[in-house]
């Protein structure tokens, strides 16, 4: 592995979810669901390989379907205008859309300021592009991980190119409030930044305020560009179907990059994916408040078997401090809990840069069918 990526290796995700199997463990690691998105969408991916529709490459920036269906969720959702065929692209999960960004606005040395703990692809995506990774750390603040504006503010410098942000965020749960979100939007604007932000968790915030588009602040569309996850929103992580909308020029440079990496992806999973989205309201509801049941019943699992629970306000991650089992080494105790408890989690430390300030988090996902997650709570309570 060269010298930009010697410090990656397999990433924690693939080394969690192995040891589930191995030792026979429930999987509350990786963030995948154990229930299949909707029947109808799948049939509909049946439908279009049976038909040969997508079965060889599909157009470079997505099938026409589908990125007017991304269009129209934009607008219907948040009232964001995008020309489908200039400021919409497509991509293999959000993943690609993450790296192809920072290849493509990054410059060798550029400092790119992003929030910490950080989803593991953005360390990597940012030492493939040769930028510098800067982190802001979210700190316990009265039950939630919060974003310090003045550490933010004091994080960017002459040579910061881009702000990469994530919201609702892993694997905290945070969601940014609407201050935060100004706050983050002005000094993009005052610094002439760009913004990467990453909103694959777009559908699961469960308060009813909802999700906030950071591109829909001021100033915001034209220098942001925003990701979004069929993986996450239809609960099918296997298809690969991400996306990206921004400001033409924007799009072209990621585009420019995509082409090199896969070209194109997912065929016929893009025309299931242009139906999905126009699902009614209705889907999106139940998959929240779906959801959001399945939090409380980790939650309160994780309480009673002695954890501290930040409760998180959106995604489908629990985010817990060990401290109170008397634990303060969140590896070690990963490391050991399937065989004390027969149940797998993520140690936030690995989101860490400062992985002294991840030790005592621990992340737990809760996107899997009920009993499973009472199974859980009962094992890690008799532990
Ligand atoms: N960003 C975040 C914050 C994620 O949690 C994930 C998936 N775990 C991704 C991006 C990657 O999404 P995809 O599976 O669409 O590549
Ligand atoms: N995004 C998922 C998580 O945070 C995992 C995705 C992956 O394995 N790369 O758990």
């Amino acid at each position: 592995l060269n010298r930009r990526l010697a410090e990656f290796g397999t990433t924690i995700f693939a080394e969690m979810s192995a040891l589930a199997v191995s030792t026979g463990s429930i999987n509350l690691g990786q963030g995948f669901p154990d229930t299949d998105g909707p029947e109808e969408i799948r049939e509909a991916a049946v439908r279009a390989l049976r038909d040969g529709r997508g079965n060889q490459y599909p157009p470079g920036p997505g099938i026409p379907e589908l990125r007017t269906a991304i269009a129209a969720h934009q607008q219907r959702r948040y009232g964001l205008v995008y020309d489908p065929d200039s400021e919409v692209l497509v991509t293999a999960g959000a993943t690609e859309a993450i790296a192809a960004s920072l290849l493509a606005l990054v410059e060798p040395g550029d400092e790119v300021v992003a929030l910490e703990p950080y989803y593991d692809s953005y360390a990597a995506s940012i030492a493939m592009a040769g930028g510098r990774r800067v982190p802001v750390t979210l700190r316990p603040h009265e039950g939630s991980f919060r974003l310090d504006l003045d550490e933010l503010r004091a994080a960017v410098t002459d040579r910061t190119r881009l702000l990469l942000v994530n919201t609702p965020h892993n694997p905290t749960g945070t969601v940014l409030t609407r201050a935060e979100l100004t706050a983050i939007a002005e000094l993009a604007v005052e610094r002439d930044l760009l913004v990467v932000t990453d909103e694959v968790y777009e559908h699961l915030v469960f308060d009813d305020a909802g999700h906030l588009p950071l591109a829909a602040f001021p100033g915001m569309r034209e220098r942001t560009v925003s990701i979004g996850s069929a993986g996450k929103t239809f609960s099918f992580t296997g298809w690969k179907v991400g996306w990206v909308t921004g400001s033409p020029d924007l799009v072209r440079a990621v585009r420019a990059v995509k082409q090199f990496l896969t070209y194109v992806s997912s065929g016929p999973f893009q025309y299931a994916v242009a139906e999905a989205l126009a699902l009614p309201d209705a889907y999106f509801e139940e998959f929240r408040r779906s959801m959001r049941e399945r939090r409380d019943i980790l939650a309160e699992g994780l309480t009673a078997a002695g954890f501290e629970v930040f409760r998180p306000a959106g995604t489908y991650f629990i985010t817990t401090d060990i401290r109170p089992l008397g634990e303060k080494d969140g590896f070690a105790f990963c490391r050991a809990l399937p065989e004390r408890a027969g149940v797998v989690a993520i140690p936030n430390a690995v989101f860490y840069d400062d992985r002294e300030a991840g030790a005592p988090f621990v992340r737990f996902a809760f996107c899997k069918r009920e009993e499973v997650l009472r199974e859980a709570a009962e094992r890690l309570r008799g532990m």
